[in-house]
């Protein structure tokens, strides 16, 4: 039987053909792959001929078919549906992968031509075109393919040393989080807790040999989730003094020295590729382009927050005291006391919505219908096509003129074989170039109930399969030439406003009774209900975005460092960069501070935590136009076309500018989180 992935699959959409694909069809197919486009961009760049578009960028993005093919699939099913087997062939490749793009977006070689052709635009590109040269120059760059022999050399040694340094943090974080997990002597200390928080607690002691005992391991975040049930005070300062004081006792697993070191490194290493700081040689290649810009908005925000944070600890204060307390508000009650406000103020059993949520209703009649309200696509089941597993759906979606526009698969159910969380992957990207249709999938985590039984989602599952397929419309609707460009191919302080956008329909008047009907009665949703979920979005606000934005802010702060500063004291740096914002606040710490701030010392998030702010005030700004609109048909065809078909294929903010017809404000985004003052 020859191997499926070595020609393009003949099914409808080239959708693969996941029944012919056996174990043995990757090895084969990814040393091809890898060779196939090795040997094209090598004919790239050992050619004679002056570098084009044509003879340079488009082989580029013609290049690596069969690499393509298999790649989809294979990391599609080694986080869907993996085995043993896919595992260790995962761990093996890995590094492969890893290596073969370095091999090309590191070639000297390739670098001189890209920059040729960037130096030297041709007027009669069309704007994509433009746009790609650009877009890989800067990649290039970032990553260090114009440096010389010398230079190269000091590069890789950076890579090196930062990297191990990442690897340290993380060590020293896990074992500094492991040693601070709170000793509760005595089980009575741990009222407040449900019963099964309360086993959990008891069973994490017991793993330790501590029988009897109960212990409070210490998640991320500054705090704990627990923090808002625990009713005995002392044992909430001692978790979130735990918690706080991570990574920073000068012990053998502080990170002060590893921050310092490494932040230092990646200071170099900017300067190195002809930046000023970390922070300007990621936004490069960012929407926000520049740390001023990142900056710029993080500030205007902050003070608002600020504002609110402190309204809100008055207010807590006062119900401390009315509750016959004397004590300050301290950063440990915050959440204790929140929880009793926000249970009084807004209290949705969020059990008794689940009748409302059957998962067949809200995607059909949910999640389908309001992409058909807004943007005119219809839904058609296809079970003659067929996923690689028996709870795999397929659609195809179709305009309202009954053209094509392509292949939706969703995978709503957990299994041991699938990582957790919710997302979505293109398994076909759409392009003109080779005139690729497009596939997406999405994959949720929800527990499959007893064969006979409906399926009832949570409010939060409802919520993100909302959210999931607005990430499937962003790539459904790409019109892209060239398919490095499509879809959600975007940067990632953007990718995240389309799927925010889309959540907007879940509560939408009008779409919301169309679903959301209890599974026996066929009772809508309660407008007291809807009503309570709505205004609970601005609840606690000034305290969620306060602690987010200190943590963004520290992050561009430590990434602002410039090559032979002279920063040595963590503690001072942090608390300096905060107070410069007007964040800094006893009661209201950075959601991650210095010593566990994973996400940017070695998680992939460095200089880049704002990110998620800055997609949600395009989202908010989103939201508030559609609400002016007299019709979303309309309004969703505008979106459709300026926006999510756009994908990569322009600079974000222009097609936003084109969208909307100015630039995303920020107002949207206060008056949505209550931050009007
Ligand atoms: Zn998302």
């Amino acid at each position: 039987m020859t191997n499926p992935f070595l020609t393009p699959s003949a099914l409808p959409y080239q959708l693969p053909p996941f029944a012919d694909i056996r174990d043995e069809h990757y090895e084969e197919a990814l040393e091809a792959g890898f060779a196939e486009q090795s040997e094209e961009v090598r004919a790239v760049v050992e050619q004679a001929e002056a570098p084009t578009f044509e003879n340079t960028m488009e082989p580029l993005e013609r290049s690596g078919q069969t690499l393509s093919r298999v790649a989809h699939v294979f990391w599609s099913m080694t986080s869907t549906d993996s085995s043993p087997f896919l595992e260790e062939l995962e761990e093996r490749y890995a590094p492969r992968f890893a290596a073969h793009a370095d091999s090309i977006t590191l070639d000297p070689r390739l670098y001189a031509r890209v920059a040729a052709l960037h130096a030297e635009p041709d007027p009669a590109w069309t704007p994509e075109q433009r746009y790609l040269v650009e877009r890989r120059h800067t990649e290039m760059t970032v990553a260090g393919a114009g440096l010389d022999d010398a230079a190269r050399e000091r590069l890789k040694e950076l890579n090196q040393q930062i990297a191990t340094l990442t690897t340290r943090f993380d060590k020293h974080l896990q074992a500094d989080t492991n040693d601070l997990a709170v000793v509760i002597d005595d089980p009575a200390e741990l009222d407040g807790l449900s019963d099964g928080e309360r086993s959990a607690a008891m069973a994490a002691a017991a793993d330790r040999g501590l029988e009897g005992k109960a212990l409070i391991t210490l998640p991320l975040f500054s705090g704990h989730p627990w923090l808002a049930s625990l009713t005995d005070r002392d044992v909430r300062r001692r978790v979130m003094e735990a918690s706080l004081a991570r990574g920073t006792r000068g012990n053998e697993h502080d990170n002060r020295e590893t921050v310092l070191e490494l932040t230092a490194l990646r200071a170099e290493r900017a300067r190195l590729l002809g930046f000023a700081t970390h922070a300007h040689a990621i936004t490069a290649d960012e929407t926000a382009r520049t740390p001023e810009a990142v900056l710029a908005m993080l500030t205007r925000l902050a003070a608002p927050a600020a504002v609110n944070a402190r309204a809100e600890a008055q207010a807590l204060q006062a119900q401390i005291e009315a509750a016959g307390e004397s004590y300050e508000l301290a950063a440990w009650d915050w959440d204790f006391w929140t929880e009793k406000e926000r249970t009084a103020r807004y209290d949705v059993d969020t059990a008794a919505l689940r009748p409302y949520f059957e998962a067949e209703r809200v995607l059909q009649d949910g999640v389908f219908h309001a992409a058909t309200q807004v943007y005119g696509i219809t839904f058609q089941e296809r079970d003659d096509l067929v996923g690689y597993h028996p709870d795999v759906r397929v659609f195809e979606v179709r305009n309202e003129d009954g053209s094509e526009v392509g292949l939706y698969l969703l995978d709503l159910y957990t299994r041991d074989s699938k990582r957790g969380g919710a997302w979505m992957n293109s398994l076909i990207q759409q392009n003109g170039l080779l005139g690729h249709p497009t596939v997406v999938m999405n994959n949720l985590n929800v527990p499959k109930p007893p064969a006979g039984t409906p399926t009832l989602l949570t409010f939060d599952e409802t919520t993100t399969l909302f959210h999931e397929f607005g990430h499937a419309l962003h790539g459904l609707f790409a019109q892209v030439t060239y398919p490095s460009l499509g879809g959600t191919n975007v940067f990632r302080d953007f990718v995240e406003f389309p799927s925010q956008v889309n959540e907007m329909w879940m509560l939408w008047p009008g779409i919301v009774e169309h679903y959301a009907r209890h599974i026996e009665t066929g009772e809508p949703l309660p407008a007291d209900v809807i009503e309570r979920l709505q205004a609970s979005e601005t609840f606690n606000q000034g305290h969620d975005t306060s602690e987010y934005l200190a943590a963004a802010l520290l992050d561009q702060a430590w990434h602002a460092r410039v090559a032979g500063d002279a920063v040595v004291d963590v503690a001072a740096f942090e608390r300096d960069a905060l107070e410069q914002v007007g964040l800094l606040s006893a009661t209201v710490p950075t959601r991650y501070s210095t010593g566990y701030f994973q996400h940017v010392f070695s998680g992939g998030y460095s200089a880049g935590y704002y990110s998620y702010i800055w997609s949600e005030v395009m989202d908010a700004d989103t939201v508030e136009w559609f609400k002016q609109q007299p019709s979303i048909r309309e309004a969703g065809q505008r979106f459709r076309d300026r926006l999510l078909g756009v994908g990569g294929s322009k600079d974000p903010l222009e097609a936003f500018r084109d969208f909307r017809g100015r630039d995303a404000e920020l107002q949207p985004l206060l008056e949505r989180r209550g931050l009007t003052g």
